[in-house]
């Protein structure tokens, strides 16, 4: 034992002098025993363990940057991985605390000013891993080191693991948004964002990806190979990814200004399925690139199809779908496959600049990752295919969210984050299209122009590193000159759907005479605050041509219009582009099937009326 001690902390320091990252655990052939390499350092205490943290980790120290080593075999249930993480110690420490979940820890130790000091392990609670270190860890820098074993899941959604394709087991990863810590200790919170080295062993017959394009592969004599990747850009733990196994990396060319290498990787024997993934991919760069107004940010874009898995997740250039989103079989492609891929590649890849480039700092803020992916998908997509009626997909996408908002439980679109599970929670309806939705309404009040220089403005000030919602919106309102933020946060801040009563009033002053209230279904048991909600709401209504505008900020409101508005019939919510029911429709506006209407009005007058006679609202004369 003594020698496999010295050999690793030799191999731990050329790998910290060469930058690399770090080398296995000493004869870690893939049969390797769970005990090999463990010392009495990694014994859990006997002593009264400290207290974990709650939700957050401590902030007395941060990570610099991460060094791992994971060895990966698709066949094995397990799998070891190395870590060192440079640290920038803020407050001397006796217990450092890490994320964790379902990992042995074997070996901990922390080298500080040229020292080796051994750490114990604390038994470890779910999430956490506390090493203390006596004497304790000074301020400034110093590395932490750790030896470990994880899991490789067949029954999980998040962590690393393995599904079968044909015969075969291959390993991918899903993180987001707390399942890093199932492939390495780490601060698994979104604000830790540094670069990452990460190395892979794998069968010399198995290929290797992760974030970043490989820069070495060395053939050991022991049947592995030790695949090296290059450094990546300031990433959170949730955005790294690796997979090995028998893939095949299928060449889609090179995209965007920068020339960015685009691949898609499949399982062995079935690349003829991905003839429409390796077209499209790098076409969606451009447009991505175009409204953004600056080039993908990361090296290299690769699609990965993952055997058995769903969805799919925007890991920096690495990004997984589940196999069926990405693959079919020649002759069975149709045109909903195509959409469907090329809107799913197309949420995915926005999230390269929105969430990967610019990370919101806390879950918290993750409505704005998926609200404004899904918004950018429509956005990117409507002039690309307009035979696929993009706007009408944004109206069904609005009724979607005021169905789920109409339950007086609904919750608010930026949710307190109080427990794991709110994190797991906020991937639903409500973050993503009412999200989506709410983005879509305000982009029309200050001009879709002003809009996109607000979020040029938010890319560029935060890139690679961190931002809130606050950031997103003040830029928005820089570029706009006006500040949308008050209005913005009464859809935030509060669930619900505002019903908007626009009842025409004629005259020497013709206008519009609004009034709002929370929407509510029968049989709701709405309290006394729920009764009386309001919004600052972003009203349009039309008659014609003629559009006329306001945003609704108190209970009752007026909206002025002309005098041919008046004795027309009149829209109460132009281009369906407000999130709100109207509480009416003039039924002259409904004749001959409502040919009035634009067809995205058509689509949320069938809707308005259904939420109307569902609320009891209905006028049936
Ligand atoms: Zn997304």
């Amino acid at each position: 034992m003594r020698t496999s001690l010295l050999l690793l902390l030799a191999a731990a320091c050329a790998s910290s002098r060469s930058g690399q990252a770090p080398a296995p655990p000493a004869g870690p052939g893939p049969s390797v025993n769970p005990t090999a390499g463990a010392s009495t350092t990694a014994v859990p205490s006997a002593d009264a363990d400290p207290a974990a943290p709650r939700l957050r980790l401590p902030e007395t120290a941060r990570p610099v940057r991460y060094r791992a080593t994971l060895t990966l075999v698709p066949d094995r249930d397990d799998f070891d991985g190395v870590i060192e993480i440079d640290l920038d110690v803020q407050e001397q420490m006796r217990v450092l605390w890490l994320n964790a979940d379902d990992l042995t820890v074997r070996k901990a130790e922390a080298r500080v000013e040229g020292k080796t000091v051994a750490g114990r392990v604390y038994a470890q609670p779910k999430d956490y891993l506390g090493i203390g270190f006596d004497p304790q860890l000074p301020t400034g820098t110093a590395t932490v080191r750790i030896e470990y074993a994880g899991k490789l899941s067949r029954r999980d959604t998040g962590g690393v693991l393995k599904t079968q394709d044909g015969g075969e087991w291959y390993v991918t990863t899903h993180f987001e948004p707390i399942d890093a810590r199932r492939a390495y200790p780490c601060f698994d919170e979104p604000s830790y964002k540094v670069p990452w080295e990460l190395a892979l062993r794998v069968k010399k017959e198995h290929a290797a990806f992760a974030n970043t394009p490989v820069v070495s592969r060395e053939d050991g004599g022991d049947g592995m190979s030790t695949v090296r990747f290059a450094p990546t850009r300031p990433l959170p733990s949730y955005l790294t990814a690796f997979a090995a196994g028998p893939f095949e990396r299928l060449d889609a060319g090179k995209a965007g200004k920068n020339g960015t290498p685009v691949g898609v990787i499949v399982p062995r024997g079935t690349g003829d399925r991905a003839r429409y993934a390796v077209q499209i991919s790098p076409q969606v760069v451009p447009h991505l690139e175009e409204y953004f107004g600056s080039p993908y940010p990361f090296e290299k874009l690769d699609s990965i199809a993952v055997p058995l898995g769903r969805g799919a997740m925007e890991n920096v250039g690495l990004v997984t779908f589940g196999a069926p989103i990405l693959l079919v079989r020649p002759g069975e492609e149709t045109q909903t496959f195509r959409r469907s891929q090329t809107s799913v590649t197309t949420h995915e890849f926005a999230h390269m600049w929105f969430g990967d480039l610019v990370t919101t700092a806390w879950w918290d803020d993750i409505w704005l990752n998926e609200a404004f992916a899904t918004w950018m998908t429509g956005k990117a997509l409507e002039p690309w295919f307009p035979q696929w009626k993009i706007d009408e997909q944004r109206v069904s996408i609005r009724n979607v969210a005021m169905a789920a908002d109409a339950l007086v439980s609904a919750r608010r679109i930026r949710q307190p984050i109080q427990s794991n599970d709110d994190m797991v929670n906020a991937f639903d309806a409500i973050t993503y299209q009412k999200g989506a939705s709410v983005i879509s309404m305000f982009e029309r009040l200050v001009s879709p122009e002003k809009f996109q220089r607000g979020v040029r403005r938010y890319m560029k000030d935060h890139a690679y590193s961190n931002a809130t919602a606050k950031d997103f919106l003040s830029a928005v309102s820089a570029e706009a000159g006006m500040d949308i933020e008050p209005a913005f946060s009464t859809f935030l801040e509060q669930g619900g759907v505002p019903l908007v009563t626009a009842q025409v009033s004629c005259g020497t002053s013709p206008r519009v005479v609004l009034a709002q209230e929370r929407y509510f279904p029968l049989g709701s048991e709405p309290g006394p605050d729920e009764r009386k909600q309001i919004w600052q709401i972003p009203v349009c209504v039309r008659s014609g041509k003629e559009r006329f505008c306001t945003v609704l900020t108190s209970q009752k409101g007026e909206l002025p219009i002309s005098k041919a508005a008046c004795s027309g019939g009149l829209v109460p919510n132009d281009g369906a582009s407000g999130y709100y029911h109207a509480a009416s429709w003039d039924p002259r506006m409904l004749q001959n099937g409502g040919k009035d209407l634009l067809h995205v009005e058509r689509v949320a007058a069938l809707d308005g009326l259904g939420a109307l006679a569902r609320a009891g609202r209905m006028e049936y004369s």
